[in-house]
C-alpha cells in the first residue's frame, strides 16, 4: 500500500470531514485546511489523536504552502443561507481559493480534485442535466455568488490543466444529505429533520413543487475518490448524484411519516432563483468512475434522523 499525502481544503465541513475519514481509513496522511466559517470541530474532534492527520486553521483566500500527492479542494460555505450572509467572501473563497490551490497544485505536481456544483445549471431548462449542458444561471441573482463563483472556478481549473498542465478532476455535486451537517445550516433535509424532531412548523418555501435529487454522503464520498483515481487523462466534469428525483412536498412527508411528528406543514415565499428541478444524468460517472449510488433516501433520512436525534439529546 502506498500511503499518499492528502490535503482536504473545507476538511471541518460537513462532506469534508467525511472524506478525511475515508482517506485515513485507506492508509493516507490528511492534512486539513479550515477556517471554520461553517464548519465545525465536532466533525473532526475524534481524528486529533491520529498521528496521520493535521489541522491548519488557514483561510484558503491566503497562498498556502505545503508538500502533498493530491488535493481536494471543498473549502466553500454550500448552503444557500451561508453563501448568502457574505457574497462577496463566497466569490473570493470560490475564485481566489481556486487560484491559490491550483497555484500551489503547479508548484507541488499534485493532483488537484475541485468540489463544483449542480448548481452550475442554474435554474436548468434541459432535463435531467449532463455534463455537455452549459447552464442557465442569473449572473446577478442571490445565488451568483455561489454559482458563478464556482463556474469560475471550472474556467480556473480547466485553463490551469491547458496552460499549466496541472491534472485536475472535477466533480459537480448534486445535493447531499447525511450525518454532520450543521443542525442550522438551512438546507432541506436539515431544516425538515430538525424541524420534525422539535416538533417545529415545516417550512415548504414555495408549493413544495420543485424538485431536488438527493444523494446520500457515502455515496458521493465513494465517487469523489473514485474521480480522484480516474485513468490520467480524465478530468471530467462529472455528475455526481443520485438520479432519483423528488419534490420538496414529497420530501416533507417523507420526513413526517418517519419521525412519526405531529409538526404541521407551512409555506413561505420561494427565495428569489430556486431552481425548479434538478437531476442528475449520470451516465459519465458510470462509465468513467464505475459508480453509482447505492444508497436510496429512505436508507439514508433513516441514518440522518437518526443522528439529530442524537445531537439535540
Ligand atoms: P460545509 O459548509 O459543511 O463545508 C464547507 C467547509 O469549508 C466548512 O468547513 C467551512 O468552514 C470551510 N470554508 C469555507 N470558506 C473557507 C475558506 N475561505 N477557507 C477555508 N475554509 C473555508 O459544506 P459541504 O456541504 O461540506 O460542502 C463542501 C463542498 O462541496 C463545497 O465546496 C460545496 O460547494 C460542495 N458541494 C456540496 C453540496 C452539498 O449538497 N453538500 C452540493 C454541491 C457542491
Ligand atoms: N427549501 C424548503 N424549505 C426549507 C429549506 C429549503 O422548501 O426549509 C427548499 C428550497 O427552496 C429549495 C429546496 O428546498 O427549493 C432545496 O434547498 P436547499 O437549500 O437544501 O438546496 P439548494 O436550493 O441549493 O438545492
Amino acid at each position: 500500500m502506498i500511503r499518499k499525502k492528502v490535503l482536504v481544503t473545507g476538511g471541518a465541513g460537513f462532506v469534508g470531514s467525511h472524506l478525511i475519514d475515508r482517506l485515513l481509513k485507506e492508509g493516507n496522511e490528511v492534512i486539513c485546511v479550515d477556517n471554520y466559517f461553517t464548519g465545525q470541530k465536532q466533525n473532526i474532534v475524534h481524528l486529533m489523536d491520529n498521528p496521520f492527520f493535521e489541522y491548519i486553521r488557514h483561510d484558503i483566500t491566503m497562498p498556502f504552502f505545503v508538500e502533498v500527492d493530491e488535493i481536494y479542494n471543498l473549502a466553500c460555505p454550500a448552503s444557500p443561507v451561508h453563501y448568502q450572509h457574505n457574497p462577496i467572501k463566497t466569490v473570493k473563497t470560490s475564485v481566489s481559493g481556486a487560484i491559490n490551490m491550483l497555484g500551489l497544485a503547479k508548484r507541488i505536481n499534485a493532483k488537484i480534485l475541485q468540489a463544483s456544483t449542480s448548481e452550475v445549471y442554474g435554474d436548468p431548462q434541459v432535463h435531467p442535466q449532463r455534463e455537455d449542458y452549459w447552464g442557465h444561471v442569473n449572473p446577478i441573482g442571490t445565488r451568483s455568488c455561489y454559482d458563478e463563483g464556482k463556474r469560475v472556478a471550472e474556467t480556473l481549473f480547466f485553463n490551469y490543466h491547458w496552460q499549466n498542465k496541472v491534472r485536475i478532476k472535477v466533480a459537480r455535486i448534486f445535493n447531499t444529505y447525511g450525518t454532520r451537517m450543521h443542525p442550522n445550516d438551512g438546507r432541506v433535509v436539515s431544516n425538515f429533520i430538525m424541524q420534525a424532531l422539535l416538533g417545529n412548523d415545516i417550512t415548504i418555501y414555495g408549493d413544495g413543487s420543485q424538485s431536488r435529487s438527493f444523494q446520500y454522503i457515502d455515496d458521493l464520498v465513494e465517487g469523489l475518490i473514485r474521480l480522484m483515481n480516474t485513468r490520467e487523462d480524465f478530468t471530467g466534469p462529472v455528475n455526481i448524484g443520485n438520479p432519483n428525483e423528488f419534490t420538496i412536498g414529497e420530501l416533507a412527508k417523507k420526513v413526517i411519516e418517519m419521525t412519526e411528528t405531529t409538526s404541521k406543514i407551512i409555506y413561505n415565499d420561494l427565495p428569489s432563483d430556486d431552481p425548479l428541478q434538478r437531476q442528475p444524468d449520470i451516465t459519465l460517472a458510470k462509465k468513467e468512475l464505475n459508480w453509482e449510488p447505492s444508497i436510496q433516501l429512505e436508507e439514508g433520512l433513516e441514518k440522518t434522523i437518526d443522528y439529530f436525534k442524537q445531537i439535540i439529546t
